[in-house]
């Protein structure tokens, strides 16, 4: 799904493309549209999963179509753990926002700084993020009203509960009115998270975006010890042996993503290659036949590991292996997403074989290897 499909205005469309957020990630797919529709959301999701703008993003949609007005009653409320969020949240907020035609004004306030230049400051804000001892400071001083505050966001919530803010957010959120949006995202799923989830949200949409390295165990491995030679045919055999309708094969070089398609294609198997040498429109080609179950293999280094979310995908297939481990992860990580379980297979050469035992040993997961000496390849 395209940004363009989610309801944000077009002045954010463009901000978009020109930092180059190419694709929404999963948990903005389904947060913006929610967010937009006035529903209470409740997101599981770690640190990297791209959930700030899940929530920035309609946030500014929506008070960019409202009057900016020079007080200090704040419209959206984004409470945080730490300074370092706090200035973290800001920036992603003002990267989007210095753009836009109707600038939505934003400040981030935290302890640990002298309070006199914040309350000066925060005349006209619209959407305050802040840590919650500073933002009572700058209540009980008169610098910050809530009253008019319908959004109430609190980011790294199993943090802020950790960190022993339970008091604070019980005034903060006393003196919001009653009647808000809420929007919680925790990297946890703690007891604590779960009773303000059930104290402040109401009928929230769940998001849950599960960590790559939670992925592994979903994922059923197998490993081939084969020569460089016998690769081609296992491959074919493999593919037609388990009738694979659809898998994602990966290789370390330009060069072999395109001999190792042109040999499927020789043998009668719909391949297609993808890497940094095809165009973009070649690139978005190939990937939209995968996709809709046009193309059966396709050929890829990893340039497209990271990119790829491909809800149901059975099969990844290692012809080579990565260099990192992290990589490995990443790659065999396009297949049991979202709680459907998929199946890797690795081909580990005898020189492989060192490299491969720090891949398992740095995953935690040790993966049963099936021999191919013998074996006879049909196909
Ligand atoms: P977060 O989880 O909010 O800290 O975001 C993690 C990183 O992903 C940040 O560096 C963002 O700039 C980046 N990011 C978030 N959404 C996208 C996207 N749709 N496309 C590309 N990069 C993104």
């Amino acid at each position: 799904m395209p940004f363009s499909s989610l309801g944000l205005s077009a002045a954010l469309r463009q901000t978009l493309a020109d930092l180059k957020f190419e694709r929404p990630f999963p948990i903005q797919e389904q947060a913006i549209p929610a967010v937009l529709m006035g529903k209470d959301i409740f997101g599981i999701a770690p640190t990297g999963s791209g959930k700030t703008a899940s929530y920035v993003l309609p946030l500014l949609t929506k008070l960019g179509k409202e009057p900016q007005e020079r007080n200090r009653n704040i419209r959206a409320l984004i409470v945080v753990p730490t300074r370092e969020l706090a200035m973290q949240v800001q920036q992603v907020i003002y990267s989007f926002s210095n753009r836009l035609p109707e600038r939505v004004t934003s400040m981030a306030v935290y302890g640990g700084v002298s309070i006199n230049p914040q309350m000066k400051a925060l005349m006209g804000t619209s959407i305050l993020v802040a840590t919650p001892g500073r933002l009572l400071e700058l209540i009980d001083n008169n610098a910050v009203h809530l009253g008019k505050c319908d959004t109430l966001v609190l980011d790294e919530a199993d943090k802020l509960l950790n960190l022993g803010f339970h008091d604070e957010m019980q005034r903060i959120i006393g003196l919001l009115p009653k009647k808000r949006q809420n929007l919680l995202f925790s990297a946890t799923l703690t007891d604590d998270v779960s009773a303000i989830t059930q104290l402040i949200l109401t009928n929230p949409l769940v998001i849950k975006i599960v960590q790559e390295e939670e992925t592994v165990d979903l994922i059923e491995q197998t490993a081939y010890r084969v020569s460089e030679e016998h690769k081609g045919p296992l491959l074919r055999h493999l593919i037609k042996s388990r009738d694979m309708q659809q898998v994602l094969v990966f290789t370390s070089s330009v060069f072999k993503a395109d001999t190792v398609t042109a040999k499927l294609q020789k043998n009668g198997i719909n391949a297609v290659a993808i890497h940094s040498k095809k165009s973009q429109e070649a690139r978005r080609k190939a990937l939209d036949n995968f996709k809709a179950g046009r193309t059966r293999v396709l050929v890829a280094t990893d340039l497209i590991s990271r990119g790829i979310d491909i809800h149901v995908l059975p099969f990844v297939i290692n012809y080579e292996l990565p260099r990192s481990p992290k990589e490995y992860v990443h790659r065999i990580g396009r297949t049991g997403r979202a709680d459907a379980t998929g199946e890797a297979f690795a081909f580990v050469t005898p020189e492989d074989e060192h490299h491969f035992k720090i891949i398992q040993k740095k995953m935690g997961k040790q993966v049963p290897y099936t021999e191919t000496e013998g074996m006879t390849f049909s196909g």
